[in-house]
């Protein structure tokens, strides 16, 4: 079958979607030696021993089948009571929880579960690479809200008015935000959620990086007021527990929504896997200390990170919260691909170009400062070189 043949067997909606620009990135710099890497964003902690060891011994106990659709019952008590107490929001473990197989499918599943073909749905820009893709994989049309550094990226309330079009469905927000770090917080969400309500909308509010805050309490977008009814709060353990290869995250929301969640991974997915949700469940009821050991480290890496990309010239605000800097590359006169590539051939440091978040973040890179500062130091200087020599 040629190459042009096979073509007509895909869907339009694949064939117009384009692979992600990080992974091109990545597939480079994985062909290079002595590379720094601070592209990837995911921790450079090995999961805690003892989540994993409650993993072993759930599988020696024979616990390898399925679970409930929605994930174990326990785990769901324990997802409701960490809500309760970290963020002051309140759900019922028996309809409006669902563990899903990462934060990932929670999204895609909402989007599922919401969106009509041709309703849109508002994405701000620049965000996680997933967003806009999973609303047209679901038949819906991301709309893009620029974000610019000169609000700390933060999504002014009248552009979300300006968006809005009587095909508005719903909004995702992510806060702290990939790639910029920013976290929303007290008026700025107030403002944000009369905008919501007024045109009645729903919002995914993706708050896998909510334990990654270091400045303000966590205010998470459902314990805003009348905001619970049309939030469904997404979250899992990968960033904050360093899980990312276990693949668990889970949904909360209203339980008409949930219901329809539910319906669909029950269809497409089973249950999330089982042995994962073990580890999860020891995460959440002994894990804290774990968390914020960690989280005391990247608050060090992101304050050392900040400083010396600042004294170089490359501008960025503190970021509030998750893992990730946003400097601005422009006095370089580079663009941020140029400026990622020419950086790695020439001093074998990957960046990931801020393009590939949304238009809105050319003249930026994101720096990961989930690795080592011994690593971070070596990257900085690196970094100013190739800086110089320009
Ligand atoms: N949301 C955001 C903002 C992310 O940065 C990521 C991971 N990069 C995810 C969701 C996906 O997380 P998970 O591993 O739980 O699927």
């Amino acid at each position: 079958m040629s190459r042009l043949e096979r073509k007509t067997y895909l869907s339009e909606k694949v064939e117009q979607l384009e692979p992600s620009g990080i992974r091109r990135f990545f597939d480079l710099a994985s062909s290079m030696e002595n590379v720094i890497s601070l592209g990837v964003g995911e921790p450079d902690f090995v999961t805690p021993w003892s989540f994993i060891e409650a993993s072993y011994h759930s599988l020696e106990q024979g616990y390898t089948a399925y679970t409930a659709n929605a994930g174990m019952i326990e785990l769901r008590h324990s997802i409701s009571q960490y809500l309760e107490e970290s963020y002051n929001v309140t759900y019922d473990p028996e309809n409006e929880i669902i563990v899903t197989v990462g934060a990932s499918q929670a999204i895609d599943l909402a989007l599922r579960a919401i969106v009509n073909p041709g309703e849109e749905v508002i994405v701000v820009d620049p965000s996680f690479v997933s967003y806009a893709p999973a609303v047209s994989l679901n038949g819906g049309v991301p709309i893009k809200i620029q974000t610019t550094a000169e609000f700390d990226f933060k999504l002014q309330p009248e552009q979300i008015e300006q968006a809005i079009t009587p095909r508005t469905k719903a909004i995702i927000l992510c806060s702290p935000n990939n790639p910029t770090g920013t976290v929303l917080e007290g008026e700025e969400l107030n403002q944000i959620a009369s905008v919501i309500e007024k045109h009645d909308l729903i919002v995914l509010s993706d708050e896998i990086y909510a334990e990654l805050t270091y400045e303000e309490e966590y205010t998470s977008f459902a314990s805003v007021e009348k905001m619970e009814e049309r939030t469904i709060l997404i979250s899992g353990f990968s960033k904050a527990f360093a899980m990312t290869g276990w693949r668990l995250g889970f949904a909360a929301g209203p339980p008409g929504i949930m219901e329809a969640m539910l319906k669909i991974h029950q269809y497409t997915m089973m249950c999330a896997p089982t042995m994962a949700q073990f580890a999860a469940l020891e995460a959440l009821k002994n894990g804290k200390k774990n968390v914020n050991d960690m989280k005391k480290s990247y608050e060090q890496r992101r304050n050392y990170v900040v400083n010396a990309l600042n004294e170089m010239g490359l501008t960025c605000s503190l970021p509030g919260g998750a893992f990730y800097v946003f400097p601005s590359i422009k006095r370089t006169g580079l663009s941020s691909g140029a400026f990622a590539e020419q950086l790695l051939q020439q001093e074998r440091v990957a960046v990931v170009p801020g393009d590939v978040f949304g238009e809105s973040g050319e003249g930026h890179i994101r720096c990961s400062y989930a690795t080592s500062i011994k690593q971070l130091e070596e990257a900085m200087l690196r970094i100013n070189r190739f800086v110089e020599s320009i």
